[in-house]
């Protein structure tokens, strides 16, 4: 038998995936893949429950639902401060896994380099790869997460094609700062280089720090392919309702890409979403409290329990050091953890291109009463 594609040999299976297979394994509290266990908000379940009464059943058009794509320009046009013209600026996508795929198949081709930050979203060194294009990684330090602005011009003088850029990040949540954004603006523009974010966690910005959206900078719009999902804003993960907004070129080219690896997003999904993309601004504030409070709940926590960890700036996770502990392996730890004290967390080092293996990722989207049982069972850790 001839061997199977090369490609698959440059990166593994998903470890975050994989924990939560983990914690189901061994009824562990599911702090390791990041989704919510509470309802997503009324107005999305009604409209659910009417989507599947009324329809549609059939195809949307490929790149999205018309009535999701004009809703969700008028939503995002107020909080990028860009102009989005619903027909040529956006595809839909499922969930931003696909649109960050579809953006890295656009943009690349065979070769080409592609700037990542580590640690990053695991996805993102397979979707080059799956791209034919090779990753280069720049460091984001701790305890900042700050990132050496003459080794990432380094990085741009390799002439890659793209750069990848999660913000606000995980795992570490950072938020970047509007000055950051504007230095990798000017070496982007300087070097002819595309950037991919992801900002599925744009809502989830603990203050004072705030979200630039990088497609709204100075000469951004046309380099900067913006990817995001309706996951996290609205509690909905299972539903994967991604989307890719962009300059018309760029989505030109992203809505052949999206046709022939999906054709599109779940119809009814998209109609029933609609009801989320109707909210009133006040929902985010909202949503962003929530957030502010399950932050505080569980690093309150960790705090009693004395673990240390790094204070996260947005999104929903933190990056808990375990050196204490003494264990030489990250995810053996992890596994152990699950199975001995019952809460599932992320081994660390499947988000770092460097050898780290002495941080955990925990997130805290889940009710305030799973957070507290997760507490009372890492107290165990100490004993
Ligand atoms: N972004 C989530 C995490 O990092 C997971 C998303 C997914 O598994 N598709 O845990």
């Amino acid at each position: 038998m001839q061997k199977l594609s090369n490609r698959l040999d440059y990166f593994t299976e998903s470890v975050i995936r994989e924990m939560t297979r983990v914690a189901n394994k061994y009824g562990a509290v599911n702090l390791s893949q990041g989704f919510p266990d509470f309802d997503p908000p009324r107005e999305l379940i009604d409209s659910l429950k009417e989507a599947a009464e009324k329809g549609p059943h059939q195809y949307e058009v490929t790149w999205g639902s018309k009535e999701f794509r004009e809703k969700l320009a008028k939503k995002q046009e107020k909080f990028m401060g860009i102009s989005i013209n619903p027909d040529e600026n956006i595809v839909v996508t499922c969930g931003s896994t696909e649109a960050m795929m579809v953006a890295m198949m656009s943009a690349c081709n065979p070769g080409d380099k592609v700037i990542v930050f580590s640690p990053f979203y695991e996805n993102y060194t397979a979707d080059t790869i799956l791209a034919g294009a090779e990753p280069i990684y720049v460091p984001l330090v701790p305890p900042e997460f700050n990132f050496d602005r003459e080794e990432l011009r380094r990085a741009f003088e390799k002439k890659p094609k793209a750069l990848v850029l999660c913000n606000p990040s995980n795992p570490v949540g950072k938020v970047f700062t509007r000055e950051e954004l504007l230095y990798i603006s000017e070496l982007a523009k300087e070097y002819d280089t595309f950037v991919i974010t992801d900002e599925v966690y744009e809502h989830i910005v603990f203050k004072p720090n705030k979200h630039t959206y990088l497609s709204s900078l100075p000469g951004m719009f046309e380099r900067t392919v913006s990817c995001s999902s309706l996951s996290k804003t609205y509690s909905i993960t299972g539903w994967r309702l991604g989307y890719i907004i962009a300059s018309k070129d760029v989505i030109n080219n992203c809505k052949k890409v999206h046709d022939f690896l999906t054709v599109g997003a779940a119809a009814p999904l998209q109609k029933a979403a609609c009801a989320g993309l109707s909210l009133e601004e006040s929902y985010y504030d909202e949503l962003n409290n929530i957030y502010e409070k399950k932050k505080k709940l569980f690093l309150n926590g960790l705090d009693e329990i004395g673990l240390k960890y790094f204070e996260p700036q947005g999104a929903y996770y933190v990056l808990v050091d375990i050196s204490e502990f003494g264990w030489k392996d990250d995810y053996e730890f992890c596994k152990w953890m699950a199975k001995e004290i019952g809460v599932a967390a992320v081994p660390g080092s499947s988000f770092f291109k460097e050898n780290v293996n002495n941080y955990i990722r925990f997130h805290f989207a889940k009710k305030d009463e799973t957070l507290i049982e997760a507490i009372e069972r890492l107290k165990k850790l100490k004993k």
